[in-house]
């Protein structure tokens, strides 16, 4: 996992989709800084390495991701607005037009106005309501504040999932979301004889198998309500779910080759997101626009 391994991927990948250069560049940099914190934090958690390894023994047995068995993971306030520092400077390297939004949040952060740590767990669950007091309270963007709090947890996750991985029966977990962190993923690889699909988590990294034709998100196994769309000659697939509204997207590894490092799928398939997001546009138009003049059918085709 070297920025040099991950230029190269980005490289590659623009060739045929020029216009990802620069998202790709800037998710590959974070992701780098990421690892190398991941690196720097384990240290802090060493210290409990056989709590957390007997932790994640019991993680299937008791259907529970292991962060929420762990419950408080020790790492101390300044750790959490160093990481933020850091994820911070990268993010104005790439987004210099944010600038005046970075300083205001960590002006506020190291003032101790807000609690970085608070800040990330709330946003991981998904609970945006501190986010959104700490974006309104600064003025600066919510969908920044989101995403600069979970690139802050994602450090000390990676160092968790890194540490106990072999410990958790993953073959044998079977949900939708994360058994480490308990992060629901959108990202999905098929290898190897048979297509065997794994999920993998966007926030640590973990992978785990997961039945084809299942929606990770809401369990629905019923094949008439989940939509297949082959992109790319069969390299990539996006399914969505009609029972809840949620997509997922999968790498074909027999068909697209391991060519690019996983951790880069979730922008790789960055097309997919698009087509997703097309799709619900569309229904929703068919919806509103149902009994007029029926214009939006047949339109995307
Ligand atoms: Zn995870
Ligand atoms: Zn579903």
């Amino acid at each position: 996992m070297s920025l040099d391994e991950f230029r190269q991927a980005v490289d590659r990948i623009s060739v045929e989709e020029p216009e990802l250069r620069n998202s790709l560049i800037f998710y590959a940099d974070m992701l780098t800084t990421l690892y190398q914190l991941s690196d720097e934090v384990t240290p802090v958690l060493e210290e409990k390495r056989d709590l957390y390894a007997q932790l994640a023994k019991t993680v299937v047995e008791r259907g529970t991701p292991l962060l929420e068995l762990v419950g408080e993971l020790g790492v101390p306030e300044d750790t959490w607005l160093r990481i933020l520092e850091r994820v911070a400077s990268k993010v104005r390297e790439h987004r210099p037009e944010l600038s005046s939004d970075l300083d205001s949040l960590m002006n506020a952060a190291r003032k101790g106005s807000f609690s970085p740590s608070d800040l990330a767990k709330y946003s991981l669950k998904g609970d945006l309501n501190y986010a959104r007091g700490v974006a309104a309270g600064l003025n600066v963007d919510l969908d920044l504040v989101n995403a600069i709090a979970l690139w802050t947890i994602q450090p000390i996750l990676i160092a968790l999932r890194r540490m106990v991985e072999e410990e958790i029966d993953s073959k044998n977990w079977l949900r939708g979301y994360c058994p480490v962190c308990g992060s629901y993923t959108r990202t999905a690889y098929m290898t190897g004889e048979g297509r065997k699909q794994y999920l993998k988590c966007e926030i640590c990294g973990m992978e785990w198998p997961f039945p084809r034709l299942k929606c990770p998100f809401c369990g629905n196994e019923d094949d008439k309500k989940l939509g297949f769309y082959p992109v790319d000659e069969g390299r990539f697939r996006l399914y969505v779910c009609e029972e809840c509204g949620e997509y997922w997207k999968v790498v074909d590894e027999e068909t697209a080759g391991k060519v690019i490092p996983r951790e880069l799928y979730p922008v790789w398939t960055f097309k997919l997101d698009e087509i997703a997001s097309q799709l619900k546009d569309q229904e929703g138009g068919e919806q509103e626009g149902s009994g007029e003049d029926g214009s939006q059918d047949g339109s995307g085709k």
